[in-house]
């Protein structure tokens, strides 16, 4: 198979890249290991766009045109919301199931091809790329590649190096879940209360702490999501299938417990069950790309901007380096920085781009670009970049 710009993985980042090649000329495939497009948006049931407005606005007002506002206007038709003030950001809730069927419109509209079930497994420069599919290979030659698999595997597969957080200080990952039945109000506070009751009293395990609600607009829907610490088997590592496989095991146990005990005790919780499980836990960061230029934590506070700069990070540093909850950090004077183009350029390859939560930047950084909002706005400039460098007629 060949193709102008191969794109791997289509979470956020690599849906807005594989879009935007397409629209851009290219001829564009895109590989996705699971069933659906989103990534952490649908697979692990993240349902708030964070990083879609300005970091300053009184009023929220898009911080980058394009993709990222064509996918938030499509949200709001589809669920009728409309973005919210939680503190000093505005943040658009959003429904992965409603996600899902955006992005399948979107890449069938821009003419993507997209392989479901299919991982990569295999690349070579020049780009020749294995794919894996329930134990069949495909060989895809391609002109470009973007690198929007979350994970940075284009660099493990290629063996070059890549930057990691020491395993303590990675930010946390979490599991969520979709919740039926609960009815009336919900409040964080008082459910928080009952959960350190529990605990006290010995029926709800010490990691029911990290649990909390929130409800997803649609009638009885609520979603819990479990920050963990991912050291079940030893120190976090987000690439390691026993920690993986921990964290999912963990998520599942700590939340039945949490809903069997508020069903139990809690007044509009009598008929509440988990009614879906994520296909996949969340994980916030693991392997990031050596880019040409680098985006630093220190950039993103003072608002830089470069000469190259392809899209706006206006979220504030998200820390979760505990499962205790954020620490945010804003830029001083509430101006967000620019993304130069260099971060999303793989360093010593032709033609090799990268988007998403592991485009090229310090740890700090990474915690204002993985949002969803954001990694739009990366994955379009990254598709758009290897569109212009990636026709197969090329010399
Ligand atoms: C618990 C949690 C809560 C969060 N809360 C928010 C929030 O409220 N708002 C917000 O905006 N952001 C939030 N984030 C961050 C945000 O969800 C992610 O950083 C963002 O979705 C990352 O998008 P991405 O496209 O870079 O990567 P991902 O969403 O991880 O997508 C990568 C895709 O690549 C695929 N893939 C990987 N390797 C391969 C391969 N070898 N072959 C084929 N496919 C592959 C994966 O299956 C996946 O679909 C949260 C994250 C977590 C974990």
């Amino acid at each position: 198979m060949k193709a102008d710009v191969l794109v791997i993985g289509g979470g956020s980042a690599g849906l807005a890249a594989a879009v935007s090649a397409a629209r851009h000329g290219a001829r564009t495939v895109m590989v996705e290991r699971h069933g659906m497009l989103g990534g952490m948006g649908t697979a692990s049931l993240v349902h708030t766009f964070c990083g879609l407005y300005r970091i300053d606005g009184e009023r929220p007002e898009f911080a980058n045109e394009g993709i990222p506002v064509e996918v938030a206007e499509r949200m709001a038709a589809a669920t009728g919301g409309s973005p919210v003030k939680m503190g000093r950001v505005w943040v658009l809730p959003q429904h992965p199931v409603a996600f899902a069927a955006i992005a399948d419109e979107l890449i069938r509209e821009a003419g993507v091809e997209r392989l479901f079930h299919s991982e990569l497994v295999a690349l070579e420069p020049g780009w020749r790329a294995r794919i894996a599919c329930r134990g069949e290979t495909l060989e895809i030659e391609a002109g470009a590649v973007v690198d929007a698999s979350g994970d940075a595997v284009a660099a493990a597969l290629l063996g070059v190096p890549d930057e990691r957080a020491p395993a303590e200080r990675l930010q946390r990952p979490a599991y969520v879940c979709g919740l039926q039945g609960v009815t009336g109000e919900l409040s964080g506070l008082e459910l928080g209360g009952r959960i350190v009751e529990g605990i006290r009293a010995g029926v709800l395990p010490k990691a029911a702490m990290g649990m909390h609600f929130r409800t997803s607009g649609r009638p009885g829907e609520v979603f819990g999501t479990l920050d963990l610490s991912g050291e079940e088997t030893g120190a976090y590592d987000p690439t390691d299938p026993a920690c993986l496989s921990a964290i999912e095991s963990t998520g599942r146990e700590v939340a039945r417990a949490v809903v069997d005990y508020f069903r139990e005790r809690q007044p509009g919780w009598e008929q509440a069950y988990i009614a879906h499980w994520p296909a996949r836990a969340g994980v916030r960061e693991s392997r990031r790309w050596i880019g040409e230029a680098t985006l630093t934590g220190d950039e993103v506070l003072a608002g830089a901007t470069h000469d190259d700069d392809v899209a706006f990070a206006s979220w504030p540093l998200e820390l979760r380096e505990t499962n205790r909850g954020p620490k945010l950090r804003y830029p001083e004077n509430g101006r967000a920085a620019g993304i130069p183009a260099g971060s999303l350029r793989a360093k010593g390859f032709e033609r090799l781009f990268v988007a998403g939560r592991c485009l090229s930047c310090d740890h700090e950084a990474q915690a204002s670009i993985r949002v969803m909002g954001t990694c739009f706005a990366t994955g379009e400039a990254a598709g758009r970049l290897a569109a212009g460098s990636g026709s197969l007629q090329e010399p």
